[in-house]
């Protein structure tokens, strides 16, 4: 998974091709569909694929609230979202552990 615009592969170092662009689903507010499409690059060298982040929806380091309320209520899973590492496991773990210690 690296950031639109990225070019250069996280793995190797190698150039970034573009491959394709796929539609993924994600559930957003209200748990209201929305279709977005997220290009999918092709490393040159090590030729892993990687899934470019559409910003608007998916700021780097910045959850959307309505994505981190959704992991919360527990609608929200990595197969949800179709981004198998977006958030990750861990993170969503991390967020409901803070919910449950907030709420001690
Ligand atoms: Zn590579």
């Amino acid at each position: 998974m690296v950031k639109e615009n990225v070019t250069i592969c996280p793995k190797c170092g190698g150039k970034l091709k573009h491959y394709d662009t796929i539609r993924r689903r994600v559930l957003g507010k209200s748990r209201l569909e929305k279709r977005v499409f997220v290009e999918r690059l092709r490393c040159l060298d090590c030729k892993s694929y990687h899934h470019a982040i559409p910003a608007l929806i998916f700021p780097y380091k910045h959850y959307d609230a309505e994505i981190i309320q959704g992991v919360l209520d527990g609608y929200i899973t990595p197969e949800t979202l179709g981004y198998e590492d977006y958030p990750c496991e861990m993170t969503m773990t991390r967020w409901r552990a803070r919910i449950l210690h907030s709420s001690l």
